[in-house]
């Protein structure tokens, strides 16, 4: 080969190899953020892939909705309330499956069979009454999540005024769903936040692991305020918080907060203010995040530090401020 033939050919092996990276690089993606509103909240969701996917990410929410919302008439959800005949489909008896464990492992703090106190005291899809204590325990005697099973693919209660309300599980379930629908695409960088709870993988746009906030508890019903209290850097977690601060009322007074305590039949009053909650699945993060609301920081510390898979992060008032309490093995936060 003369030396110019010579020179051609290891420019075609460079150009080549030029296209080949090139290509490679394509097929990396890039990062795209979507984001709406489902479960009248606001979703945020950011991935690297070779295409914008948020059709499909619709589509699941929607699938998420359309089991387990109760303010969508048609869901699974409240055809089952209405004592219809229907079957629970894959979502719905996930979710199902995972609250009666955290209700066993709360020690029925967290109750799917909430809902009667919840439309009672005014946080549902029914209008709010007029409580007295006598309506509240003849309300309660319909509340307890040993008064429902699945069985073969169909929710039993005990009495047809059992209903059942999943707003407490649902977003981190979706959260779930979601990351897992974007993976089975091949997205390996991913954060898909639903009204605070969160699922991250991987890493940023920056190849910087994420940051992820925990919001100071200051009492805001519009959702704006944005103090933070703290900082999370990760690769992989699945974290959901639960607070008094964004849905409560004040009648009169007393502050009512949206987080029902079922041995009493009451809105929670106590000093804990928000709880932060890890897990192997946001779904089990975010219920057990509602029951540490139920419990109060010292019986919620007692509760996560027996759950192997479980760490939290709780702000609490003392005093006029702010104090931290975690479980035994948090390492995510200095
Ligand atoms: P957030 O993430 O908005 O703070 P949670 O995950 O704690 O909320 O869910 C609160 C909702 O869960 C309430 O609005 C109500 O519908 C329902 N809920 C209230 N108390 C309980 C309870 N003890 N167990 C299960 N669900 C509850
Ligand atoms: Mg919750």
């Amino acid at each position: 080969m003369d030396r110019r033939k010579m020179i051609t050919a290891l420019a075609l092996v460079a150009l080549s190899i030029g296209l080949l990276v090139w290509n490679l690089d394509e097929d990396k993606g890039r990062f795209f953020h979507n984001e709406g509103r489902i479960f009248g909240t606001v979703y945020h969701i950011q991935y690297e892939h070779t295409q914008d996917m948020h059709d499909t990410i619709i589509a699941c929410l929607e699938e998420v909705d359309n089991a387990l919302s109760m303010f969508n008439t048609s869901s699974i959800i409240s055809r089952i309330n209405r004592n219809e005949d229907i079957a629970a489909n894959q979502d719905f008896e996930t979710v199902f499956i995972q609250a009666q464990e955290v209700s066993r492992l709360s020690n029925g703090a967290f109750d799917i069979t909430v809902a009667p106190l919840v439309n009672a005291w005014g946080f549902g899809f029914e209008n709010q009454l007029d409580m007295t204590q006598e309506k509240t325990d003849s309300i309660r005697k319909t509340v307890g999540y040993e008064k429902v099973q699945l069985e073969n693919h169909h929710i039993v209660k005990q009495s047809k005024d059992v209903c059942l309300d999943a707003s407490a599980i649902a977003k981190g379930y979706a959260c779930d769903k979601v990351a897992e629908r974007l993976m089975r695409s091949g997205v390996k960088n991913l954060l898909v936040e639903i009204g605070g709870e969160v699922v991250a993988k991987g890493h940023n746009s920056k190849n910087a692991r994420w940051t992820i906030g925990i919001t100071k508890p200051i009492d805001d019903t519009s959702g704006q305020q944005q103090q933070l209290q703290d900082k999370i850097q990760t690769s992989e977690l699945c974290l959901a918080t639960s607070g008094n601060y964004r849905n409560f009322y004040y009648d009169g007074s007393q502050k009512r907060s949206h987080t029902i305590d079922p041995r009493t039949g009451c809105p929670v009053r106590h000093s804990l203010l928000s709880a932060t909650v890890t897990a192997h699945s946001c779904m089990k993060a975010d219920a057990l995040a509602t029951a540490c609301m139920v419990l109060g920081d010292t019986a919620a510390l007692q509760m996560i530090d027996s759950i192997k898979d479980a760490e939290c992060y709780l702000i609490i008032a003392e005093n006029d401020s702010l104090v931290v309490r975690t479980s035994t093995h948090w390492t995510l936060t200095e």
